[in-house]
């Protein structure tokens, strides 16, 4: 079962809460996948059953076509809010880590096709890996924070928050208008471009900052 931690390996008293998604956030990710650049926010909730550890060996779905990475900045609510402001955003987060949203994109592919929501692809058990957290203390760049993936040596996806369509705090004051955010909820922020399919056996290496690593591998 999934505990938020520090990356220091203490533990955080908050539940494990809902997940709440923006897509096409980069500018570039949202080229490579032919999609349209959003006028808004494009939101999405995963259940907090589709969290585990990244810092464990993790099993992707067998036998449901492409599994795809996509890594990003994830942001650990502290404090129960609605309807925020931009401006107090970051005063209601606990810790900064890395996800990833993991996406069965042929069947996002068909359920786009059809127009139907996309939640099979996106909110299954195991599709949200997460690490630990870093206080948001810690964080000096909040306004430029990096991120990258490397697959079995190679790097796939890297990106920055100053690359975002939609900034972090401006993204947590969209999402506090729809949702209540509670403490332990969390925001994972857009992925940079690069997504491709994971493999059983993969190697992955992901990095926030130059100040936190994982290196976790697929099942
Ligand atoms: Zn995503």
């Amino acid at each position: 079962m999934f505990r938020h931690q520090y990356v220091s390996g203490d533990a955080i008293d908050l539940p494990v809460g809902k997940v709440v998604c923006v897509g096409r956030n980069y500018v570039e990710h949202v080229k490579e996948l032919n999609n349209e650049m959003p006028t808004e926010p494009l939101l999405f909730i995963k259940p907090s059953t589709a969290v585990v550890t990244l810092e464990d060996a993790f099993s992707i779905p067998q036998n449901r076509g492409a599994v795809h990475h996509e890594v990003e900045i994830a942001i650990l609510i502290g404090q129960k809010v609605s309807s925020i402001s931009e401006a107090s955003a970051w005063q209601f987060v606990r810790g900064v880590g890395i996800a990833l949203d993991l996406t069965l994109r042929d069947v996002q592919s068909r359920l786009k096709e059809k127009g139907h929501p996309w939640e099979q692809a996106k909110a299954f058990d195991g599709a949200c890996p997460l690490s630990r957290w870093l206080p948001v203390s810690e964080i000096s760049n909040r306004d430029n924070i990096e991120i990258q993936l490397m697959r079995n040596g190679v790097l796939q996806q890297k990106g920055a928050s100053q690359q975002m369509i939609t900034a972090i705090p401006t993204l947590m004051a969209y999402i506090s208008q729809y949702f209540t955010l509670e403490p332990g909820d969390i925001v994972l922020t857009g992925t940079p471009a690069g997504v491709g399919p994971l493999e059983s056996g993969d190697t992955l290496v992901t990095e926030l900052n130059n100040q936190y690593q994982v290196e976790t591998s697929v099942i």
